[in-house]
């Protein structure tokens, strides 16, 4: 039988919380395959346990799986660290030696929660876009960097190779969608921005059946709320789309359904785009669906597309038969753990998998 190995990274916070989750409905699910899994350090965690927030074992079992399901980092304990011990450093290394340079983050409605969100219904019904964000670039990465005793300063750099990559992923995903990309950038004030423009704007010629355009970062964080039916898909560089695509999970009505994946040449992660919520950690009170829906993604970049469909059509019942964690029941007092949204999960997949 077919076996991929899967790195397993639940990292801190409601790492574990939601990890577990995923792991119960990738248990659960009917499947041809195997999957084989192995767990590893990241983070605040690995910075305890091994004084590294990426230990070598955990890059190397990462370089060596077939994908990698990943939970969260980070948490205030570990703020006062330098840079290079913080769990944030562990991830940002992961995601540059692994060379995964296409953040994948998908933003969908459900109908059923069309009033979990703080934006009205007429505004958010049928919203289907995609962020694709540059990752492994940008200002998070660029030197020369510091932070001296009255001065800091960080550099937003973009070669022409590196946006042509992520470009090409993008028009490539805008060709089989709905074919419009809207390339957000600050063209008006940034440099790297300006090449953007040239390198996307020269690259739109061989996407004859792809309508291109531009916008202003301050504009889209505006348009996004106000009209985000108009995107099909944004491609924008690392800083903005951390940004854009936190705001995005309003529209969906909460950061807790947004699931990412996060590409390269030779391997993928997959992960939920919220941080480890360090104030709801532990109280089994994290909505697991952004994770389970990483963990499908996952099985549809495997190649396993039936099986990811069925998880995603369990989500989809699960959340129409009215059931929600703490985030979507607002003030409501009627909510389920993330454990038994899990479980949930799990029941629905087999009654509707006989
Ligand atoms: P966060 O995403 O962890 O939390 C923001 C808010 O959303 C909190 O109120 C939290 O309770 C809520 N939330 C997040 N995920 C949820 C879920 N699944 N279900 C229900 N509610 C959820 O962002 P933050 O508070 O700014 O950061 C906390 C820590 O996470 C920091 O250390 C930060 O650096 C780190 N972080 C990590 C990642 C990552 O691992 N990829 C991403 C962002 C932030």
């Amino acid at each position: 039988m077919k076996t991929y190995n899967i790195a397993l990274m639940p990292g801190d916070g409601i790492g574990t919380e939601i990890i577990n989750e995923a792991l119960k409905v990738l248990d659960s699910v009917p499947k041809d395959f195997k999957l084989n899994f192995k767990e590893y350090l990241i983070g605040g965690i690995a910075v305890d346990k091994a004084s590294n927030p990426l230990p070598q074992d955990s890059l190397e079992g990462a370089k060596n799986s077939d994908a990698i399901l990943f939970g969260a980092i980070g948490g205030e304990k570990w703020d006062k660290l330098e840079r290079d011990l913080r769990p944030e450093s562990g991830l940002l290394r992961l995601r540059k030696e692994l060379g995964i340079y296409a953040n994948v983050r998908p933003v969908r409605i459900y109908n059923a929660l069309l009033d979990s969100s703080p934006l009205k219904k007429n505004i958010i019904e049928n919203v289907d876009l995609v962020i694709i964000r540059e990752l492994i670039s940008g200002i998070y990465f660029g030197e020369p960097r510091a932070k001296e005793k009255d001065r800091a300063y960080n550099t937003m750099a973009y070669t022409k190779n590196e946006i042509e990559r992520i470009a090409k992923y993008a028009f490539d995903l805008a060709n089989k969608r709905n074919k419009k990309l809207c390339c957000v950038d600050k063209a008006n004030v940034l440099e790297t921005s300006q090449l953007w423009r040239e390198v996307v704007s020269e690259m739109a010629k061989d996407y004859d059946d792809v309508k291109l355009s531009f916008m202003y970062v301050d504009n889209a964080s505006m348009q996004l709320i106000v009209n985000p039916k108009q995107f099909d898909v944004i491609l924008t560089e690392n800083l903005f789309g951390d940004i854009l695509s936190d705001e995005a999970s309003v529209i969906s009505g909460s950061i807790g359904l947004l699931s990412s994946a996060s590409i390269g040449e030779n391997i993928a992660l997959f992960e939920p785009i919220h941080g480890s919520a360090p104030d709801i950690a532990g109280q089994n009170l994290a909505n697991p669906i952004a994770t389970i829906l990483s963990a499908s993604m996952m099985l549809e970049h495997l190649g396993e597309t039936k099986t990811a469909k069925i998880i995603n059509n369990a989500i989809d019942s699960v959340l129409k038969d009215g059931y929600k964690t703490k985030d979507l029941a607002k003030d409501s007092k009627d909510f389920c753990s993330c454990s038994k949204m899990g479980d949930l999960i799990v029941k629905y997949i087999k009654e509707q998998n006989g």
